[in-house]
């Protein structure tokens, strides 16, 4: 082992890590000339009652074994045995355990009856889709932090959205009242920012200081330990100090044509006198919140993202609203919007987790052996990857693979509730215009990599909640604390064990590439990386964060959970990149066509990355759906 990994504690025993790493590969049926775990009860599912999969650390999101199947069917191609037909009907089957297939289970029985017979398979060993939650053990107690879909945008919400979560006890102000979050800007500490020695060439944390909101008092101050060239920091200095407006006296037309086509980094190097070096620092701003970096935004989206523009349009603030919060009003659960499958879930299989409701989601621990039962109406089936769907015979059938071999099942009626880019693998008779329209869907990648500390004292002692890193992986870091709803308490003052989250996308590799590209080729380097290539990162990171306030990198880091996303946020077109389609003609709309007895749901479907597009397009597939 290198000296610099033993000095950073590479050889500790994170929580679990092995275990669980080794665990995943077995028990998901990678092989598929493995022995299968046919069992008449769980239609070949793999008991899984020993585990709970949201304690599980180490590599997680689309962890090993859940992807291996999906792979060999959509890059190589791979032809599957002929499938064994289990001997189980259903009114509806949906493929894809997130919260759009949930939520198309959910909207089903309301159209068709309590008494439907529903299965859902999902290729995970957990549901929720990106709607997932990591669960920390500690002392004796749980510390609870997300591991994808975090925010609920509440005011984007359509009548339908809210109907549904007022059906599940959800209320609004109950979350907002519990709420004290702010992405690494408060409440406790002011924003900062952490230049590290690897990229910047010395360790430097600026306190007080925020890309989106500048620094009022000792700006200049704050800039000057900026490790960049002098003409960077002055240029930083006079962009944000300076109110006018770049367009004066242009025509709107002129106006709105630049801020929709040029791209951020550029607008900050020509209008607003940038150098390149000082531009770059922007890049990863935007990294976690969408995927993309700033450079192959708009200005007008960057707009939307709360970077500074505004005071180069004449308006007093840098971005519009004046504070660092690029979040815009949201609402949360401590695990975020796992709690929104968790309920989904409850409402559809309620022997899982007798007595939950919207008021005590988060402490609720379910039985993942209830999930599968022929007892049940409804039937969540893990670990089953689709490879195959079709119209037949009246009705619909599926094949996955579950435990290393191929099973059929067969419905009235099917959700496709997945990534849009697989259903032209899945269902290969769907007409050619609309798996054109499918493919045109490519997720971008993303990353959210909890650690759990021992103590916050560090953060603490530095008077920070967290940090943004502009040289760094994740372009992010931050505490997780101070969500206390749905039962759950982890107060700011509380200096005990704190899950602090790392968050963001990977740049891609080479500059010039065209959007998918680079959502390509991050998946593809996001792919490669071990959990030791995240684990040393983290590492290196705190390390040299904190270490000047008292934390020690060999005793202090607890448990490290990756959740990678190679297919995160839903693809919605960019300025930069995407024509404008006549209305009916966008490829998402083609993409959700329904096809015979089988209809089309999943955030793609609504071409924009949020729970409650998910929530939205189930209900639409679902009325989709033949009678
Ligand atoms: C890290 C991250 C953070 C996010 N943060 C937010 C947020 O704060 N707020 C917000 O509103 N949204 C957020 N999102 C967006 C999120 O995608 C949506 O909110 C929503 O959860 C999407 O749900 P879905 O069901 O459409 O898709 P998914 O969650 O992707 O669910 C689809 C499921 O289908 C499964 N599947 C695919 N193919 C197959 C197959 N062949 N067989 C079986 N199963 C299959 C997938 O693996 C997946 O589990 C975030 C996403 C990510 C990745």
């Amino acid at each position: 082992m290198k000296e610099t990994d033993r000095r950073l504690g590479m050889h500790r025993d994170i929580t679990r890590r092995d275990f669980i790493h080794d665990l995943s590969l077995a028990s998901l049926g990678m092989a598929l000339n493995a022995g299968a775990f046919a069992d008449e009860g769980t239609g070949g599912m793999e008991p899984a009652t020993e585990l709970y999969p949201p304690i599980r650390t180490g590599m997680r999101g689309s962890h090993p074994g859940s992807f291996e199947v999906a792979h060999a069917l959509t890059r190589k191609g791979r032809a599957f045995p002929d499938p064994t037909d289990l001997d189980e009907e259903y009114d509806l089957i949906v493929v894809g355990g997130g919260i759009s297939g949930l939520a198309s289970a959910y909207y089903y029985r309301k159209r068709f009856g309590e008494d439907a017979r529903i299965l859902i398979l999902e290729n995970h060993d957990d549901f929720g889709g990106h709607a997932k939650r990591n669960e920390f053990h500690q002392g004796g107690r749980m510390r609870l932090s997300w591991g994808g879909a975090m925010n609920l945008e509440y005011p984007m919400f359509s009548d339908n959205v809210n109907a549904l979560l007022e059906e599940l006890g959800i209320r609004i102000d109950e979350l907002l009242e519990g709420y004290e979050f702010q992405y690494g800007s408060g409440p406790k500490g002011s924003p900062s920012i952490f230049f590290d020695e690897e990229t910047y060439g010395r360790n430097e944390l600026v306190h007080g200081f925020s890309f989106r909101a500048g620094g009022d008092a000792g700006l200049d101050r704050m800039i000057d330990r900026f490790p960049v060239s002098e003409e960077s920091r002055e240029s930083l200095k006079r962009f944000y100090t300076r109110r006018d407006n770049v367009f004066e006296g242009r025509p709107e037309s002129d106006v709105t044509r630049i801020l929709t086509g040029t791209s951020y980094t550029d607008f900050l190097i020509k209008y607003g006198g940038l150098t390149d070096e000082a531009a770059d620092l922007f890049v990863k701003t935007t990294h976690g919140y969408w995927g993309v970096g700033a450079d192959s935004l708009s200005v007008a989206e960057c707009i939307g993202a709360s970077l500074p523009v505004m005071h180069l349009l004449g308006e007093p603030h840098l971005n519009g609203s004046g504070d660092d919060n690029p979040g815009g009003d949201v609402a949360m659960f401590p695990d975020g919007n796992a709690s929104i499958a968790r309920l989904l879930v409850h409402a559809l299989i309620p022997q899982v987790a007798p007595g939950s409701n919207a008021k005590n989601i988060a402490m609720a621990r379910f039985d993942y052996g209830g999930l599968d039962k022929a007892s049940h109406p409804v039937r969540l089936r893990l670990n089953s990857t689709v490879v195959n769907v079709a119209n037949h015979d009246g009705g619909t059938r599926a094949a996955y693979v579950n435990g290393g071999r191929v099973w059929r099942v067969r419905s009235k009626h099917m959700v496709l509730a997945c990534n849009h880019s697989i259903i032209p693998h899945l269902c290969p008779k769907m007409p050619a215009r609309q798996k054109d329209a499918q493919k045109y869907q490519v997720k971008r990648p993303l990353i959210l990599t909890n650690v759990l500390l021992r103590t916050s004292q560090p953060f603490d002692r530095l008077d920070i909640s967290g940090a943004y890193c502009p040289g760094r992986l994740h372009g992010a870091v931050w505490q997780v604390k101070g969500v206390n709803t749905a039962g759950y308490r982890h107060d700011w003052q509380d200096a005990g064990p704190v899950p602090v989250m790392f968050w963001g996308s990977v740049a891609p590799p080479d500059a010039g590439l065209s959007i998918k590209e680079q959502h390509r080729a991050s998946r593809a380097r996001l792919l490669t990386m071990t959990f030791k290539d995240f684990e040393r990162e983290v590492r290196t990171v705190l390390d040299a964060m904190l270490s000047p306030a008292g934390f020690a990198v060999q005793e202090d880091i607890l448990a490290i959970t990756v959740n990678r996303w190679p297919h995160g946020y839903a693809y919605d077109y960019l300025d930069l990149w995407d024509p404008e389609w006549p209305p009916g003609e966008a490829p998402h709309e083609i993409a959700r066509k329904p096809f015979g007895n089988i209809a089309v749901a999943n955030a793609d479907a609504g071409a924009d990355a949020y729970t409650h597009v998910a929530i939205d397009q189930a209900r639409r597939a679902v009325e989709d759906l033949p009678g």
